[in-house]
């Protein structure tokens, strides 16, 4: 997540850094900070907040050699003190990092008893001290060894005293390398290069790198050299920020299996050993959010009620806040992506006027609602651009299986071995996205049959209700399609009555989920209205097939995970209908992306 930038040259490498951190500005932040070799001592500057805040405090260095940091915190909250680079114990060494450590604490533990003393709350700060154990002389080979000993992702650039050598390796986080003439460049994404030179080297998973003014190696895991013949960037710069797609929305789509690793990556032990909701004295659920977030919870009542067998009532942020509140339940679970959104603040506050226990679902590291809670479970899907929710509705749907799961494992209604193998069906979860997107341009090709509609409806039942309201909001607010989802037992309650042969119909209808009869026979009577069927359904489904016009496939499933792959069918649908339409996809008309007011 976030962005990392080096240098080695002639110029001052404090300009060319934090040239490139504005550069990366657009992949989201909450801090930042540089380290440069300074008359052969490191220096090193951080800040909490926008860049122009680092930007102030910045002496005229003089240094040729650095690294540079945009932070978008995952563990521990936007701070000083928990920005980046972090510095060894003897400060001779350097780090900046992008991604997760999953196993920082055990790492940290071992340091600590060892005499490393650290300064932060973060998981990246155990890299540097691991590197201060490893290191004999040689800067990448230290690296190199230090990334043997850590799990999880990430990117990483350190810098050495009295050196002009940057090392850097990388693993599911991007790296890219940008080749000069005496000065060579390091960034996350090529958008930081583009003003310096189009002669670039992406660096691949495994990969270690040594980087000076004269020259730049890159080596595989086992040590080897590698011989990498530069690529050449024709992108702008705004083509490379979207990394070539066309719009933040599909790019964040794209990132869709990427996003759920690193939600499960964040929480699966925080689950499994009961750090998250250690006390379960209450007897109901209540989850309180707005907006996409709302169908994320109610997915999330259908989860519990599954896995946990617990009663779980919904109310929507803005409702609740102003609600009579008779007797409460006791855990408030609020939802909201950006930890920012007005009235589920608002909620939170009340719940816990109300005396009720709070946990936040959020995207966002130290955002307020984590300060006005009594528990945080991050999403982590990495910043989002796009103003429609797409990886971040996608890891609240994974966060609500996951307390879900917890509850049920906690209260007795899974046994150790259901709650394994229910785990175990979500770390498939983002191998089905990926399955979803390898098949994307039949979801384009679909998208023409509802491209020149004014009405467009979304049916489906039992835990693909929500998912089919979450899918016609996605059509409406990036279309400007007027598009309802239903439950599909309520057609025939009047909706039925607006249906004809200019109305296309998107329903769902999972094999082997015990509403999937009705839904085939809700499905009959809509095409007995002349309304095209855009069926949604498992690959290899024939009866459904028979009885709709055209098809989306998602993988095999079980039912209840079945809203995951739906879900990024239905966005990449909502994506290709606006792109057809020619609408502004990233910046829908009237919409923002934080909704801080009531
Ligand atoms: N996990 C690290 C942190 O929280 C790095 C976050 C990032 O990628 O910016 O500090």
């Amino acid at each position: 997540m976030c962005g990392i930038v080096g240098y080695s040259g002639h110029r001052r490498a404090s300009e060319v850094l934090m040239d490139g951190l504005k550069r990366l500005e657009y992949r989201g932040y909450d801090s930042a900070g540089v380290a440069m070799v300074e008359d052969g001592r490191l220096v090193l500057l951080k800040r909490q907040g926008e860049l122009d805040v680092l930007q102030k405090a910045l002496p005229k260095f003089e240094g040729r050699t650095g690294i540079g940091h945009t932070r978008w915190a995952t563990c521990g909250r936007p701070s000083d003190r928990n920005a980046h680079p972090f510095v060894s114990c003897d400060g001779k060494l350097a780090i900046v990092h992008n991604g997760i450590i999953e196993n920082y604490t055990a790492l940290r533990e071992r340091l600590e008893s060892e005499g490393h003393h650290f300064t932060s709350e973060t998981d990246t700060e155990v890299v540097v001290h691991l590197m201060e154990t490893h290191f004999s002389g040689d800067l990448r080979q230290a690296l190199a060894d230090t990334v043997r000993e850590i799990q999880g992702t990430y990117a990483i650039a350190a810098v050495l005293e009295g050196s002009q050598e940057i090392a850097a390796a990388r693993k599911e986080n991007p790296l890219v390398v940008g080749l000069g003439v005496k000065e060579n460049f390091l960034a996350s994404d090529v958008t930081a290069l583009l003003s310096h030179t189009s002669q670039v080297l992406y660096i691949m998973d495994g990969e270690t790198v040594s980087l000076t003014p004269n020259g730049v190696a890159v080596y595989d895991h086992d040590g080897a050299s590698v011989k990498r013949e530069p690529s050449v960037v024709t992108w702008s710069a705004e083509d490379a920020q979207k990394g070539g797609f066309e719009h933040f929305m599909l790019k964040e789509i794209f990132e869709g299996p990427n996003a759920i690793h690193n939600t499960l990556l964040g929480a699966l032990d925080l689950i499994e050993n009961g750090d998250v909701l250690p006390r379960m004295d209450f007897q109901t659920v209540k989850l309180v959010a707005c907006g996409s977030s709302f169908h994320a919870a109610m997915v999330g009542k259908y989860a519990m009620e599954e896995f946990a067998g617990v009663p779980t009532t919904l109310e929507l942020a803005s409702e609740y806040r102003y609600s009579p509140g008779a007797r409460e339940a006791p855990l408030v679970i609020l939802i909201t992506q950006s930890g920012e959104t007005a009235d589920t603040l608002a909620a939170a506050r009340e719940a816990r006027r109300r005396g009720c226990r709070t946990l936040a679902v959020t995207n966002v590291v130290g955002s307020t609602i984590t300060r006005e809670v009594d528990e945080v479970l991050y999403t982590r899907a990495g910043p989002e651009i796009g103003v429609a929710a797409t990886k971040t509705f996608l890891t609240q749907l994974l966060a609500m299986y996951l307390l879900a799961i917890r509850i049920g494992y906690a209260n007795g209604t899974l046994s150790h071995d259901s709650m394994r193998s229910a785990l175990s069906s979500l770390r498939q979860s983002s191998n089905m996205v990926q399955s979803v997107l390898n098949h994307i341009h039949d979801i384009e090709e679909a998208s023409k049959m509802i491209d020149k509609a004014d009405h467009c409806f979304f049916i489906g039942r039992n835990i693909n209700y929500p998912t089919m309201l979450e899918g016609a909001l996605k059509l409406k607010e990036i279309s400007y399609i007027h598009a309802e989802g239903f439950a599909a037992g309520e057609l025939k309650h009047g909706p039925l009555a607006l249906l004809d042969s200019t109305t296309p119909v998107i329903a769902v209808a999972i094999k082997g989920d015990h509403t999937y009869e009705k839904m085939l026979a809700n499905i009959s009577e809509v095409a007995a209205r002349d309304s095209p069927v855009l069926g949604v359904g498992l690959e290899g489904d024939t009866d459904l097939s028979r009885l709709c016009e055209r098809m989306i496939f998602v993988p095999p499933v079980k039912p209840v995970f079945s809203p995951i792959p739906v879900t990024v069918a239905l966005q990449a649908l909502a994506y290709y209908v606006a792109n057809r339409r020619g609408c502004s996809i990233d910046k829908p008309k009237n919409l923002a992306k934080s909704v801080t007011v009531e």
